[in-house]
Order: structure tokens, then sequence, then C-alpha cells
């Protein structure tokens, strides 16, 4: 094992009001490296206790701090300098996230941008918003109070954690809500970058906290705490579901942002080639733990054999190695339990269908979480490998005839996150995109898109749009306000033999 990537100490702890802290109760977890799986940190593991002690700080904030009532342009000129700070960090989160989840250093390069990026994006929003003011002539003007909800609970998954972690923190901390983040427990390491940078940044105290540990106890304390009025959470499908329910007892708002098992769609007409490298990129960069993966390819009878060969001899000269080599494509997935269900799913695979390339553990790395990149083709729909999230390196492929098929075989799955077309017919492209159960589409495109445009899946994959305007809105309330002008004109109850007294001039009201 190669040492951590930066002066890291040797025990992650909560930060609770401005103030890094162990459990009440001193338990901890290890945390693994995933080219080893040796423990090589310790992490608190927070239970009910801690969730109180970490609300009552973000209440308080909330309710007496300073960070609900700024004006805008002060929150935004905060939320820049956290931007900076996370910016300037870009080698050594690059070195931690890659080190402590597996990503490839190469694919890990690029975080600490995008997450600054969500920061400088949701102070310029903040700054720009406009709310509705509406005028009934003579009568009423109605707008748009908009407050933050209150205190946030955010649980984030352990795919790029730091990136997953500021696309909730930016915009609940731009609507002026106190926060407390659940990192995962797989990996908690680069959480613990964000007390210090909150701190430089000027964020006051109590407004940021982190709870580490398990979902079961520091992720349901926070979930079922009735001080906590939205969970906004990114995860599986099968959490999802629980916490949804859970969610249900105190009428939480919620964001869900689940799994996927998007399908790309590749029709004979499209360019092969621009196909296949994004197919290829889209199942098996970030070792193919991403949500908006193309783990189902589809593809149209006639090149369906010349893409097969095609993919089978790429995906076998993907370069798997460690992920601190630049050279590495594909590197160790982040934990050896997730190992486990990976490589049990690509047994469950040869059952039922062809594999044409990968599927076993590379001879040249004897231990660490790594796998081939796995492909399996003429894969039924009925098969596990179609239907399943299995979030790893592995893809399946399926051949089908008519453009009614395609959509068939793309809805015919729980989820609906994202989906690929490929086709240089317009019309198609369009037609196809449209029928499609998915909440994101690419056109002839991998996954770049604006962070203007809404985030989401339907179906399984997730609850709510988040991206741009609509996030701003989760993490707000917007209290319609109704004033009169002039006189108050009101049916008047009770008062039979009145004149004017039941014309209902009160105006128009649902
Ligand atoms: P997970 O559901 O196991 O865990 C996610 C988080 O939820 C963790 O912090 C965990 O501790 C917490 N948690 C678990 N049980 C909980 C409970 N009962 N109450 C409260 N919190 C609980 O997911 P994961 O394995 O960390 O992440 C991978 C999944 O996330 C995949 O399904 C992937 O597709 C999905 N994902 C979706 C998106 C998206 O934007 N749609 C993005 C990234 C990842």
């Amino acid at each position: 094992m190669t040492n951590p990537p930066m002066s890291l100490p040797d025990h992650i702890q909560h930060y609770i009001d401005g103030v890094l802290v162990d459990s009440v109760d001193g338990a901890t977890f290890d945390v693994l490296e995933p080219t080893t799986n040796r423990a090589y940190i310790t992490c608190s593991s927070g239970s009910q206790a801690d969730v109180d002690l970490a609300v009552s700080a973000a209440k308080r904030a909330f309710e007496e701090g300073p960070w609900p009532r700024m004006l805008p342009r002060q929150r935004a000129t905060i939320l820049n300098r956290i931007a900076d700070e996370v910016a300037a960090l870009n080698e050594d989160l690059a070195a931690i996230e890659s080190f402590d989840s597996g990503l490839p250093i190469r694919q890990a390069k690029g975080q600490a941008n995008r997450a600054a990026e969500n920061f400088r994006f949701f102070a310029d929003l903040i700054v720009a918003q406009v709310d509705g003011a509406f005028r009934m002539p003579d009568r009423q003007v109605n707008y748009v109070n908009r407050k933050p909800l209150g205190v946030a609970g955010l649980i984030t998954p352990w795919n790029t954690p730091f990136m997953q972690e500021s696309w909730k923190l930016a915009p609940a901390l731009a609507s002026g809500c106190t926060v407390i983040l659940k990192p995962a427990e797989f990996t908690p390491v680069s959480a613990h970058l964000w007390a210090g940078i909150m701190e430089r940044a000027g964020v006051p105290q109590g407004v940021f906290n982190i709870i580490h540990g398990f979902g079961e106890s520091a992720g349901d304390a926070l979930v079922k705490h009735p001080d906590v009025p939205l969970i906004s959470f990114t995860g599986e499908l099968g959490t999802g579901k629980v916490i949804y329910s859970n969610c249900a007892r105190n009428m939480k708002h919620m964001s869900m942002e689940l799994g996927g098992k998007s399908p790309a769609v590749v029709f004979a007409d499209a360019d092969f080639e621009s196909a296949l490298d994004s197919t290829l990129f889209g199942v098996y960069s970030l070792n193919g733990e991403r949500c908006t993966a193309s783990s189902r390819i589809l593809v149209e009878r006639p090149i369906y054999d010349r893409f097969v060969v095609a993919y089978a001899e790429r995906a076998k000269k993907i370069v798997v190695g460690p992920p601190s080599d630049p050279k590495t494509e594909i590197a160790a997935l982040v934990h050896p339990e997730h190992y486990r269900k990976v490589t049990e799913y690509i047994k469950i695979g040869k059952g039922e269908a062809r594999l044409v390339a990968g599927g076993e553990r590379p001879e040249h790395l004897p231990e660490g979480n790594y796998v081939q990149a796995t492909v399996f083709a003429d894969v039924p729909p009925t098969a596990r490998i179609f239907q399943e999230e299995i979030f790893g390196p592995v893809v399946s492929i399926t051949p089908f005839d008519t453009d009614e098929e395609a959509i068939a075989l793309a809805n015919d799955v729980e989820y609906g996150l994202a989906a690929y077309v490929w086709t240089n017919s317009i019309a198609r492209a369009h037609n196809v995109s449209h029928a499609i159960d998915s909440g994101m589409v690419w056109i002839n495109s991998h996954n770049v898109r604006d962070l203007r445009t809404p985030f989401g899946g339907v179906k399984g994959s997730g609850l709510g749009h988040e991206g741009g305007y609509r996030s701003l809105d989760f993490y707000s309330v917007q209290q319609s306000i109704h004033v009169t002008l002039g006189d108050v004109h009101t049916t008047r109850f009770g008062a039979t033999g009145y004149a004017d007294n039941d014309l209902g001039l009160g105006g128009p009201s649902a």
C-alpha cells in the first residue's frame, strides 16, 4: 500500500457547531483503502446523540444566526470564497479521492473544479434571482416571499463523494439553509476537507455540520429528526424507499436521486466510431460506479455483430491498474462489499448471456477490488444483468430490429435516470428520446450538461428534479403574500338584510 496522499489526521471526526469532535459514545469505524482493503484511518461513527447535537447547533444557527438573514450578495461572496478554497485544493483533493475511493487519478483531477463551479453557479443565481409579484389592478398585489426552509439533511453516496456533496451543499447554503451533511461511510475522508474550507471562507459557526457514520444509525437519526424539515438524498433505490417512508412520518420535503440502468440506443445510421467511444466511456469511466452509466447498450440488428466485436476488442484493451497510475483507465472498486456485489453479478451474467470480454480479476492485480472491463452480449431483457443496477464496469448489449422495439427495451426496467440515443436521423433522435421514460436524454453525446438544466430521474431513479433554479426552489419555501389595495370587499356572512352582502367581490380564488 502506498501512503495516503497528504497530511491527514489519523482519525476523522464529526464537525458540529464549528468544532471537530468525536462521537458522544466514542464509536469509530475503519476506513479501507481499496487496492489492499487494509484499514488506513478511523472515522467517528455517529448515532442519535451526535445527530441531536448537530441538529440543535444548525437550528440555533438558523433561528438566531446571520446566515438566513444575509443579503444575497453577502452570501454569494462567501460562496465564491468557498469555491476559491475548493479550487485551490485541486491536486490534493484528486489524490485523496483517488486513494480513498479508488477513482483513477486522471479522472479524479477535474473533481475540485467541478465542485467549485457548483458554488460559483449558485452564488450567481441567488444574486440574479427574481421572484414574482402580481398586481390585480386596484384590488390586490401578490408577491412571493422566498424563505430558506430550515435545517437541511444532506445524505450522499460514495461515488465521486466530494463532488456529490458540493452538488447539495452549494444550493442548500445559497438558499440560506443551515445543513448537516452525512457522507457515505465507504468514503468519508474527502468530506473532512469541508470543515477547513467553510471556516476559511467565513461560513458562520453552526451553519455547516458533518455527522459521519452508517446509514442505519447516523443517516436514520437524521432522516427521522423532527427538527430537520428537508432531506436531500442520493443513493440506491432500496435505501431511497426506506428513507421515503421514514420522511413521511414528519411530512418532510424530499429530493431523491437514485440509481439507474440507463440505455444507450445505437441505430445503424449512427456515427459508429463516436457511438463506440461514447458508450465505452459511459460504462467504464469512474470504474463504472456512475449513476448515469449507459450500462445497457441496445444496438440495431444490421450493425449488431460489428458493434459487439469492436466493443469487446476495445474493452479488452482497457487498462486496469492502481488508482494512482495516470495510465489507469479502470482502478479498484470502492470497497470489498461492493466488489463482492459486482463479481456476483458477473457470475450471474455468465449464466444468462454470452461473455465477450473480461469477467475476471486481472492476473497482474492479485489483491484489491479489481475487475476487468466486462462485456455481455445477446442479453435478454429478462436477465438480471439487464434489469438490475450493477454499478461497476459491466455492460449488457442487446439487439433490436425496430424503433418500437428499441423504445420498449429501453423502458423495460424499473429505473429511468438517463438515456443516450445515437442516430443521424433528426426526427428519429427526437421521437425516440421523447418516448423513453427517463429524466434526461443525451442525443449523439455522453453526459455533459449545463448546470442550469434539470437533473433527476423518473420511476425508480428518483423524485423531484434539481438543477439551476429548481434546486433553490427545493431548499426554499415560496410563501405567497396577498395584500389588498384600497377597500377590502368581503362577502358578509351573518349580515342578512344589509345591501351588497353577497356579491362575492373578494376576487377569484381557488
Ligand atoms: P446507499 O443507498 O447505500 O447509501 C447512500 C447514503 O445513504 C450513504 O450515506 C448511506 O450511509 C446512507 N444511508 C443508507 N441507509 C440509510 C438509511 N436507512 N437512512 C438514512 N441514510 C441511509 O448508496 P451508495 O451505495 O452509497 O451509492 C450508490 C448508489 O447511488 C447507486 O445506486 C447510484 O446509482 C446512486 N447514485 C445516484 C445519483 C443520481 O444523481 N441519481 C448519483 C450518484 C449515485
